[in-house]
C-alpha cells in the first residue's frame, strides 16, 4: 500500500511537494515569455528602466510570501533564452513553521521555474527582503543577500553566468545593492566588499513608492491620469550606474 507521499515511485518530502505547487505557473504574470520582437525591444530598453521594473515586480510578489515569522522575500529574474527569447520570472519564499520540513527560498522558486520552462540564462536577478544576519557568514549587510545555501545553489545553477547582475534591496528601498554572485561570495567569505555597489537613500525614492493605479479601467470611462513621478533620485544614481555598466553594449 502506498502513502500519499509516494508519487511516481519515489517518496517525496513535504518540501518537494510544496515546491511542486509554487513552481507551477499559477499566477497571471509569474512567467512572462517575450517573443523575438520582445527580445529585440528588451535589447533597446534602457537597462535602468528594466531593473526598476524587476524591483517593482519582486516587491509585489513579496506580498505573496508565506513565512511563519513574517520574513517575506520576493525575487524576480529576467532571463535570456535560446533563440533570442527572453522571459521574466518571479518567486517568493515559503516557510510554514520553524522546522525545515518546508523551507523554500525565493531563489529556489525562480530557478525551478527557469529550469521547467528552459528559459535560459539569468541576465538580472532582483531579491527583496528584510535584512538579517547571514547564517553562513555571520555578516549583517545593508540589503538581504542570497543566503549561504542559495549562494551555493545559484553557483551550481546552469542559469547563472559570471555577468548575471544581482540586485538586492530593502523592502522600503532605502538601500539597493548591485553585485555579481562572485562579488557577494567574496564579501561573505573574505569580507572584501570591492565588487558591491551600494546606493542608500534617506527616504524611499518616489519612483519606488507603490503605484496607486485604479484596479480596472473600462472603455468609455474617463481615462485616469498617471501622476508624474519624480525619478531624479533614481536616474541620477542607479540610472547612471547602470548606463555606465552597460555602456559597452553587452
Ligand atoms: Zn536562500
Amino acid at each position: 500500500m502506498s502513502s500519499p507521499e509516494e508519487i511516481g515511485g519515489g517518496v517525496r518530502s513535504p518540501h518537494d511537494m510544496v515546491l511542486d505547487i509554487v513552481r507551477r505557473r499559477s499566477y497571471l504574470r509569474d512567467v512572462e515569455v517575450q517573443s523575438v520582437l520582445g527580445a529585440h525591444t528588451f535589447k533597446r530598453l534602457q537597462r535602468a528602466d528594466f531593473v526598476l521594473m524587476l524591483l517593482h515586480e519582486a516587491a509585489e510578489f513579496r506580498q505573496r510570501a508565506a513565512s511563519y515569522r513574517n520574513f517575506n522575500v520576493g525575487a524576480a529574474a529576467w532571463c535570456k533564452g535560446p533563440g533570442n527569447w527572453s522571459s521574466r520570472v518571479v518567486g517568493h519564499n515559503v516557510k510554514l513553521d520553524e522546522t525545515d520540513q518546508v523551507n523554500i527560498h525565493a531563489e529556489d522558486v525562480l530557478t525551478a521555474k527557469i529550469e521547467d520552462g528552459q528559459l535560459g540564462k539569468i541576465a538580472v536577478l532582483a531579491v527583496i527582503g528584510p535584512t538579517q544576519e547571514d547564517h553562513a557568514s555571520g555578516k549583517t549587510t545593508k540589503t538581504l543577500h542570497p543566503c549561504g545555501r542559495c549562494r551555493d545553489r545559484l553557483g551550481a545553477s546552469p542559469a547563472m553566468t559570471p555577468s548575471t547582475l544581482i540586485v538586492t534591496a530593502r523592502p522600503d528601498f532605502t538601500a539597493i545593492e548591485f553585485a555579481s554572485l562572485a562579488a557577494i561570495r567574496a564579501l561573505h567569505e573574505t569580507g572584501d566588499d570591492e565588487g558591491l555597489m551600494t546606493f542608500e537613500f534617506d527616504t524611499t525614492p518616489a519612483i519606488f513608492a507603490p503605484r496607486n493605479l485604479p484596479d480596472e479601467w473600462s472603455p468609455g470611462q474617463q481615462p485616469y491620469r498617471i501622476e508624474e513621478i519624480d525619478s531624479r533620485d533614481y536616474d541620477e544614481t542607479i540610472g547612471l550606474y547602470l548606463a555606465r555598466r552597460y555602456m559597452s553594449g553587452r
